[in-house]
């Protein structure tokens, strides 16, 4: 199913029979440790407050689905990217099978 409005942070993927809520985040927006995900090095006194408060934002959103008894997972752009996309789609079943 496609996100889920009622839900915390409206995931992008929801699986409701397994209780489990996807994201795909970009890595920039929503600050990933990665190549992409740094913060820029100019106007750096709007960026680092501007992409921790979103970092705040997903963590709390994250939060929110864990308390109604959701899974959480975290697809990122760069995980997309460069995959083998048979693999990513094999991970998600993976996970969503789990427990
Ligand atoms: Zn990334």
């Amino acid at each position: 199913m496609i996100g889920d409005r009622r839900l915390p942070g409206t995931p992008d993927l929801v699986f409701p029979k397994y209780l489990a809520a996807i994201f795909v985040h970009g890595c920039f927006w929503h600050g990933h440790d990665c190549r992409q995900g740094r913060v820029p090095t100019s106007n750096v006194r709007y960026w680092v407050p501007k992409l921790a408060a979103n970092r705040e934002r997903d963590a709390r959103k994250e939060q929110g689905l864990l308390d109604l008894g959701w899974r959480v997972l975290i697809v990122w752009e760069c995980q997309l990217k460069d995959a083998d996309h048979g693999c990513v789609i094999d991970a998600v079943d993976r996970w969503l099978r789990a427990n």
